[in-house]
Order: structure tokens, then sequence, then C-alpha cells
């Protein structure tokens, strides 16, 4: 039973809300499979992605001693952007203002990152030239790259390369593992090394099927895969797949492809769940579901959606990913589904924040005393602007010295200020500070959280503390003029 208040949820499993949103106006939710029903092990299932990553690269023709590299998972943070021309990794605020650069492992100083980021036009952050790391997927694609823009730089061996054909290589073998089942097959094989199994899953899914909502899928991995992790996930001790885990869901589509499951018209399958052969439907008939049986279908798009479940618009789907781009950004802003993002990250990094309250206090108190003496040093500055003009005064060497004092006073508390911010930050990353700030401003991550999630929680099984009629309050909006510090 879900408690009564949320004072009796642990802090770092509720669940944010930035859009107020009532359950009771829910008809029916909608999951992402991948790092969402389905939480995977860093340790193992990003270091599997890059080791059979690296093995592709040797096949292209990189050097094999690249397969003794080693994988730090916790190298690397979301939100994060990859300067795919320079072999750079940035971090920014949320004016899109780069506060944090390192090229391979090398961390760029504020002149190189003002001379390359801090320009004249306006850089647009996107594709061609830049990618985006907003899955923990693409971690592992992050740090090999920076990996081998550092071996390029000190070695004679990737000459013939630019940065941009190293990422997209890389891009390139990524992709393969995906395709030719290098990755999926070991996790197959063994899903308990790779994922995560939460014993809270089933009864959530029963408790939302059980308060009238329509349940449903839609994942990009494939079917054979999908019942794989499914079976999993759902609990199935034995060895043998079944599709018991159906029962759950009134709806699975898998091979979405979203995000352009969201805004085009791609073809839909129905699947053989034992042979996972694809077969042509009839669309007219796809309402209709006289056997009330689970359907499995692959590709299709949002439309086709509403009319298999019944769905008249797009708020009455509350659906619920890790990607922000591909599964919130794109439903909550062109049809208007209601969303929630798993950020699993979050757990550790709100328990992180609340041990370093000391030294958030600290940083906070030496910026208010900055700001006093800026104020003085300009205050000092225009009285000495004055004696000269309207009193004739050359020299007054009382005020000289205050200047002098002042100014050497406020030199030093901005370095100490920047010095203990630093401190902050990289005690909760040691490389990239914290997730959802950039200095004292919130990161371009936070900013597409805070626009596109209705909610957001550390995974989704945090629903087991609430009952599923909760109306989601969001909290009160701050500007800058509602503070008055
Ligand atoms: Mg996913």
């Amino acid at each position: 039973m879900f408690p009564d208040d949320k004072i009796d949820i642990p802090f770092c499993e509720r669940i944010f809300c930035n859009r107020t949103l009532n359950m009771k106006s829910i008809k029916a939710v909608g999951f992402d499979m991948d790092y969402t029903l389905a939480l995977y092990k860093p340790e193992t299932f990003e270091k599997l992605a890059y080791e059979e990553t690296l093995k592709k690269l040797v096949d292209i023709g990189y050097s094999k001693e690249i397969l003794n590299w080693e994988f730090d998972h916790k190298y690397m943070i979301r939100g994060l952007v990859i300067d795919k021309i320079r072999g750079n990794v940035l971090k920014m605020d949320r004016h899109r203002y780069v506060k944090v650069a390192f090229h391979g492992f090398k961390e760029l100083n504020r002149e190189e990152r003002r001379k390359l980021y801090d320009v004249e036009n306006v850089i647009i952050y996107e594709e061609p030239n830049f990618a985006l790391i907003d899955t923990l997927f693409s971690l592992a694609e992050a740090f090999l790259f920076i990996q081998l823009v550092d071996y390029k730089d000190k070695t004679d061996k990737l000459l013939n390369k630019t940065y941009l054909e190293i990422y997209n290589d890389v891009r390139k073998c990524i992709d393969l593992c995906h395709r030719d089942g290098s990755i999926k097959y070991k996790v197959s094989e063994n899903p308990g090394k790779y994922i995560t199994r939460d014993k809270n899953l089933v009864s959530i899914l029963k408790d939302l099927k059980a308060s009238g909502r329509k349940i449903f899928i839609v994942t990009n991995s494939l079917w054979n895969y999908s019942n794989v992790v499914m079976n999993y996930i759902c609990g199935n001790p034995k060895k043998e797949l079944n599709f018991e885990w159906l029962s759950y869901f009134d709806l699975v589509i898998t091979g979405s492809q979203k995000p352009s499951f969201f805004n085009s018209k791609n073809q839909i399958y129905s699947v053989d769940l034992k042979s996972c052969y694809l077969k042509n439907i009839d669309l007219i008939n796809l309402s209709k579901n006289e056997n009330n049986e689970p359907k499995v279908f692959q590709g299709g798009h949002f439309k086709l959606l509403y009319d298999i479940l019944g769905i008249k618009v797009g708020s009455e789907i509350l659906y619920i990913g890790d990607h922000i781009y591909g599964d919130i950004l794109r439903s909550k802003k062109e049809i208007g589904w209601r969303t929630m993002l798993v950020i699993e990250e979050l757990e550790k990094e709100i328990s992180a924040i609340q041990n370093s309250k000391d030294q958030y206090t600290l940083c906070d108190s030496l910026n208010k005393k900055r700001v006093h003496l800026e104020n003085e040093f300009e205050r000092l500055q225009i009285a000495e602007h004055e004696n000269k003009i309207k009193k004739g005064i050359d020299k007054d060497e009382t005020l000289d010295k205050k200047i002098k004092k002042v100014g050497y006073d406020l030199l030093k508390i901005k370095e100490l200020e920047k010095k203990e911010i630093r401190t902050y930050h990289l005690g909760l990353h040691p490389i990239w500070g914290e997730l959802m700030k950039t200095g004292r401003q919130n990161s371009r991550f936070a900013a597409q959280v805070e626009t596109y999630a209705c909610l957001y929680t550390s995974k989704l099984t945090n629903l087991i503390h609430y009952g599923p009629h909760k109306n989601f309050r969001a909290v009160r909006d701050f500007m800058p003029h509602d503070l008055d510090d």
C-alpha cells in the first residue's frame, strides 16, 4: 500500500513534477523498454557494448592494441555534447554556454573554451557536427570517442583520420553491434548478468491495469529480444521463454523506430510470437480485438496506437521513457502525450547533493560576499570619478587605499568562490560535476528535463509509492524577481 504522505517516501525515490498531472485523466500508460522497464547494469551491459564496438573497430582497420583498453562506466554523464569536428566533449548550461570542455582527456581552460565556443556566430549544437549524449547507452560511445581522440593526438596511429571520421567509425560500429546481434545475443544468453530485476515491477503493472487503464509498450527493440528481456524482468524463473508477461499489457509495439513513430506513417506488421515472422495486417479491423488478446506489432505510428487502444487525444496517455529526445521531447512536443522521464542516476545524485549541503551553503555565502564587494568597488570608483570631474580633486589617498583594498579582496573572493564551486561540483562527479547544474545555473540537460518531462524520477517502480489516481502537482515556478534575498 502506498504511503499517505510524501514525507513517508524516501526523497530519492520520489516522483518530481514539472507540470501538474492528474492521473485520473490518464486512460493509457505506455512504457519504453530499454533503460525504462528494463534497467541495465552499466558495469556489465555498457562494458559489453564498449568491448563489442572495439572488436568491430579492429575489423575495419584500427590497431589490435585497442582491444586492451578498459572502459570506465563512471567517466561520462548524460546531457553532454560531443563536438565531432574538434574531438571535444562539452557540458553547457541552459543558455548553451560551454562551462566544461575536454579534448580527449585534457580539460580546456576558460580561454581555450571561449576561443572555440564563445564566437561571433552563435553555434547550433546539433547534428551533423555535434552529437548529444542523451541516453545511458551513449556513455560508452562518448568514452570510446575521447579515448580515440587521445590516442590520435599521442600516437601516429590515426594520422589519416579526422576526429569526425573517428566519431563516425565509432557510431557505425555501435550500430552494427545492435544490428548483427553481438550485444543482444550475449544478453539473451544470461540476462541476469546484464539486467536488474525489480521486485515491484509486476505489481505496478497489475495495479495500473486493474485501475482500468490500457497498458502498452512502444520499444525500438525487436520482438525476439524484447521477449527475452520481458520474460526476465517479469520474473519468469524458467529457462524456457513463455508469453505470460503479455497478460500485463494490452498492446506491445516492437521495432517502433522512435522518434519517427511520433510523426510519420511507418508500415505496421503483426508479429507471430513463436516464429517472429511478420505479417501484413488489415488496418480496417485493427481496433477489433474479439479475444481481448494482447497484440504484438512491429512498426506503425501513434495514430494506429490510438485506434487500437481507443484513445482520442494525446493528453490521455502517460508515456514513461528514458530518452529525452526519442521518448519524451517528441511525444510531448508533437502529439501532446504526458510524459515521465526515468533518470536512473538521479537516486545517487540526490543523496550526493544532500551530503554536499554544507559545501553548497559555503558557495552561496561566498557569492553573497562577492556581490557585496562588487557593489562596494563600483561605489568607490564612482566616487573617484566624481572627485575628478565635479570637485577637481586629482588625488585622494584615502580613497585610493580603499579602492586597492576592496579590489584585492574582490579578486581573492572571486578566486575562492570559483575554487569552492569547483570542489562542490567535483564532489558530485569528479569530471563533469552535478548532472543538473553547471556552475550556479541549470545545465542544458536540466533545462530539457524541465521543459519536456511532466514528471521525472529515478526509476518507474517509484510509482509503488503513489496511488493510481494520484494528482501530481507542480511546485510553484520561481522567477528571479520572486526571490527577495
Ligand atoms: Mg530506452
